[in-house]
């Protein structure tokens, strides 16, 4: 079973899909799911989605665990002989990865209640675990508890971190449109330049608390010499603890936005927005008792996380917990190009989610 679950793996890895085009994966899983003859099988769910029931036939709490199948519109340098076959792509968060641990639960019925196996699409953008959630097809899979992982580079292999309270970060991507007008370069002051209102907002960037904004892009005037400057553009992503303390640099940066910009006008756009997972204290505490009895050593790590993950979306609904499984100390980090999911975390993992599932159904 393990070899297949490292077969399943690198072919995924090797047709790669970005968030929102995960077709041929989920046909891929969902085949394989179909092999397992789970109890319901539900696919398209909020885009590419696919998940499966696996029903005890006894009263009891329904148990989610949830794995990712997107991947990223970056290169995979990794050079092994399973990489990635399509350019410009790869799975370079190990979603992959948590996808093969999730197939090896698969075909597991919990003694009481019920265990669902959810294939997210889209977790990249932030839009998926949302766009799962506003599926009227989730409605039959209502969890009570809810569970994932991310593997994590920089923590010892293998190795476990959980914590109750939060565990990643909020956060949203703001494109911010500025439009004046242009001018011949010898006559500026005919024209209007979103220059000084540029060089404000890097500076008000750099004076807000740390991490809370990275200017990721700035665009400005056309390359040459000869035209004044009558547009720009702005990327920042915003990013806090917790909603409210998301909601607040909201709130702020559009005032002061709209205190700076003059006769500009202003356009402002919201990407890629990312609640704040917030770990519940009980599901938190499964996921800890289940390291503990499996001898698994706990990682130190300075929660939150500070990327976001969409797995917050899920709190409203069930008791969450996302805990990070070590990738490595030495290991790449996520999203670097030479970075490869460690198939040494398929069978801790899967043990991590069967005696999570056996405590709480057992
Ligand atoms: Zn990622
Ligand atoms: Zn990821």
């Amino acid at each position: 079973m393990k070899h297949d679950l490292i077969a399943l793996r690198h072919a995924l890895h090797r047709q790669p899909e970005l968030s929102g085009a995960e077709a041929g994966t989920a046909a891929l899983i969902t085949d394989a799911l179909r092999g397992t003859a789970p109890d319901r099988l539900v696919t398209g769910l909020g885009g590419h989605g696919v998940a499966a029931v696996y029903d005890s036939g006894q009263p009891g709490p329904t148990v989610m665990f949830r794995a990712e199948l997107d991947a990223l519109p970056i290169p995979d340098a990794s050079g092994v002989a399973h990489a990635s076959q399509r350019p410009g792509l790869g799975h370079l968060c190990g979603h992959d990865g948590h996808m093969a641990i999730l197939m090896g639960l698969a075909g597991t019925r919990p003694a009481r209640g019920r265990m669902v196996l959810l294939f997210q699409p889209a977790e990249e953008t932030g839009a998926g675990a949302r766009a799962v959630l506003a599926d009227p097809a989730f409605g039959v899979l209502r969890p009570d508890y809810a569970f994932a992982l991310h593997n994590m580079p920089g923590l010892p292999l293998g190795a476990v971190a959980v914590a109750a309270g939060p565990a990643s970060c909020a956060s949203v991507g703001w494109r911010i449109a500025l439009t004046g007008r242009e001018a011949h370069a010898a006559f500026p002051e005919t024209g209007q330049s979103p220059a000084p209102m540029l060089a404000r907002l890097v500076r008000h960037l750099a004076s807000l608390p740390a991490n809370s904004a990275t200017l990721c892009h700035m665009n400005m005037g056309a390359p040459a010499f000869g035209i004044a400057p009558g547009r720009a553009v702005a990327h920042v992503t915003l990013r806090s603890v917790t909603d409210d303390g998301l909601a607040r640099l909201e709130a702020d940066l559009a005032a002061w936005c709209a205190e700076n910009a003059g006769g500009l006008a202003l356009d402002i756009s919201r990407h890629d927005h990312f609640n704040a997972t917030l770990n519940d204290p009980e599901a938190a505490a499964h996921v800890d008792a289940a390291r503990n009895t499996l001898g698994i050593p706990q990682a130190e790590f300075a929660f939150p996380m500070r990327p976001s993950e969409d797995f917050g979306a899920f709190s409203a609904q069930a008791k969450c917990a996302l805990f990070f499984l070590g990738a490595g100390t030495d290991h790449p980090a996520l999203h670097d190009p030479a970075y490869d999911f460690p198939d040494a975390l398929i069978a801790p993992g899967q043990a991590m989610f069967r005696q999570v599932l056996a405590q709480i159904t057992g």
